[in-house]
Order: structure tokens, then C-alpha cells, then sequence
């Protein structure tokens, strides 16, 4: 009689949760047999699981408390299969900070995620509480990945084969991986791909951004999980490099014209993504960075030609 009664509250928490903050609730979508992406409610962070003959392999562990007792749940209520393996695609707390709800599986990363979980931990942390709240980290407790790599990985667990790919220069951030099924062409691209919502470029970099998405595109994933936003296909893929693009266009353009940095952070616009969520508030940042990163490259081309 005690499980139905915690099942009760805890239902009644996450109804509380959503309610309160007026959010939708996250949604579960079979893309391939056996493999789930839990999408995240109005552009928060997805996560996935592929359930295997021998355990559930997990990608990505939300941040929020409530969010990844969800994920746990929707496993659940999906297999008996325990847990057996996280693949975190990077550091960002939305991503990771559910980690400690999974501890019972092998936690895997690139070695700079691990990283910079531990260096940065304390910024880290304030940023996470800046954007879910004051007590969002209320019986947090840091919880690493085991296993690191540098480059590449390929994982076989119950039958299923999943590549694990690094791609450099700095994309998103110093670590990121994307997460590869040949076998049933799903990839899981962490915060490489974003759809209908901007992303916030302030660890990364444009021009392996778009490095990040060619080698995303050469696996002809048919289904592929962004970081953030729906599921998406390869013309998604497309439409978000065309953001990038945008960016480095325009802002190349009003450097050529002389423009002070903080014109353009004004006058960048990328128009065409007006409707993705997170555009008023996240543009300007984007542009800025941007901005800095062309000057820096400008810069090495001249030191080079000298
Ligand atoms: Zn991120």
C-alpha cells in the first residue's frame, strides 16, 4: 500500500511544481524502438534514454530537482531496466545537475566536462540559481562523471551500439559530445542544436558551432534530439546554422563598416529568428560575443599574413 501513496504525492508535487511556475510539463516521444527523448516545456532542456537488452543508457540528467525525478519516473514507468549508464553532453547545470538521481549508473563525459563541473563549480552554481530560482539547489550535491575521454568513444551495452563524438574547435563549450545511434540514426546533439529557441553562445564559439553541425550532419541522422526545442530533423539542423550564420554575416558586415562593439550588439538583428524564444533577451549577448570572436579572428589572420 506505501508505493501508490508516494506515487500520489509525487504526482501531486510535479502538478504543484508546473502549476506554480505556469510552465508546460516536459513530453515523452518515441523517435526509434526502444529510444525516448524527454522534450522540455517551452524550450527547457531535453534529455533521452535508449533502453537496451541489458540496462537503460540515459542522455542528459535536467537540473532542476523535480525535473529529473520526472526523467526518472518516465524511465520507469517506460522499463524495469535499471539505469546502468549517463552520458552527460556537457557541463550546464540543466543538463548535469541531475546527476545525483542517477547515481547508480556510470557516468560518462568528455575529460573537459568533468572539468569544468569542478573549476567552475562555484560560478556555476550562482548562474543555475540566477535562472531556476533561490532554492533550486536545495540538497544539491556535485555528482562527477567516472569515465572521460578526449575524442571519441563508442559505447556497446545490450546490443546497442552508441558513438560518443567530440567536436573541436569550441562549439558550445569546451566539452561538448553528441550523442550517435548508427544503428537507428538518432543522434542526440546537447546544446549543438538548438530549435525554436536562441541559444546563449557566452562559453562557445560560431565557428566551431558550425564545424559542431558539419560533422552532425555527415551521420544522416533521420531523427535527431536538440538541446533544446522539439525534435527535429535535418532541415532543423540547417535552419539553426542559418542562425550562426546570420550572426557572423551581419556582424562581419558592421565591422567592415567600422562599427564600435556596442553597435553591433544594437544593430545585429537575425530577423529571420524573431519568433524563437529567448530572442529579445538573448541576442544581444549573442552578438556581442560574436563580435569578439571575429575581431580575435581578424586579428590572427593579420599576425599570420605579417
Ligand atoms: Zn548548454
Amino acid at each position: 500500500m506505501k508505493k501508490p501513496l508516494v506515487l500520489v504525492f509525487f504526482v501531486q508535487f510535479i502538478v504543484m511544481i508546473f502549476a506554480s511556475t505556469a510552465l508546460a510539463a516536459p513530453e515523452l516521444k518515441m523517435i526509434a524502438p526502444g529510444v525516448f527523448a524527454l522534450v522540455g516545456g517551452e524550450g527547457r532542456a531535453n534529455s533521452g534514454f535508449v533502453v537496451t537488452d541489458d540496462g537503460v543508457v540515459v542522455i542528459d540528467t535536467q537540473g532542476p530537482p523535480e525535473l529529473a525525478m520526472l526523467l526518472r519516473e518516465k524511465i520507469k514507468e517506460t522499463t524495469d531496466k535499471p539505469v546502468t549508464h549517463v552520458l552527460n553532453t556537457h557541463y550546464h547545470g540543466d543538463h548535469t545537475f541531475g546527476n545525483q538521481y542517477f547515481a547508480e549508473a556510470v557516468i560518462i563525459a568528455h575529460e573537459n566536462t568533468r572539468r569544468a563541473l569542478i573549476d567552475k563549480d562555484e560560478a556555476h552554481r550562482t548562474m543555475f540559481k540566477k535562472f531556476f530560482g533561490e532554492d533550486s539547489l536545495k540538497g544539491f550535491s556535485l555528482t562527477l562523471p567516472a569515465v572521460t575521454f578526449n575524442d571519441r568513444m563508442t559505447l556497446r551495452v545490450g546490443g546497442r551500439t552508441i558513438e560518443l563524438v567530440h567536436p573541436w574547435p569550441i562549439a558550445h563549450t569546451d566539452g561538448d559530445i553528441f550523442v550517435w545511434l548508427p544503428a537507428e540514426r538518432v543522434v542526440f546533439a546537447g546544446d549543438l542544436l538548438y530549435n525554436g529557441r536562441l541559444p546563449l553562445l557566452n562559453d562557445g564559439g560560431t565557428a566551431g558551432a558550425l564545424k559542431a553541425l558539419e560533422l552532425i550532419t555527415l551521420t544522416e541522422a533521420s531523427v535527431l534530439v536538440p538541446g533544446h526545442g522539439p525534435v527535429s530533423v535535418m532541415g532543423d539542423v540547417a535552419g539553426y546554422r542559418g542562425f550562426i550564420e546570420a550572426l557572423r554575416t551581419e556582424a562581419g558586415a558592421l565591422i567592415d563598416r567600422g562599427a564600435l562593439r556596442e553597435e553591433v550588439v544594437s544593430q545585429v538583428k537575425a530577423s529571420g529568428y524573431s519568433e524563437w524564444l529567448m530572442y529579445k533577451e538573448w541576442l544581444p549577448a549573442n552578438a556581442g560575443k560574436v563580435f569578439d570572436e571575429l575581431m580575435a579572428e581578424r586579428k590572427n589572420r593579420i599576425e599570420q599574413d605579417r
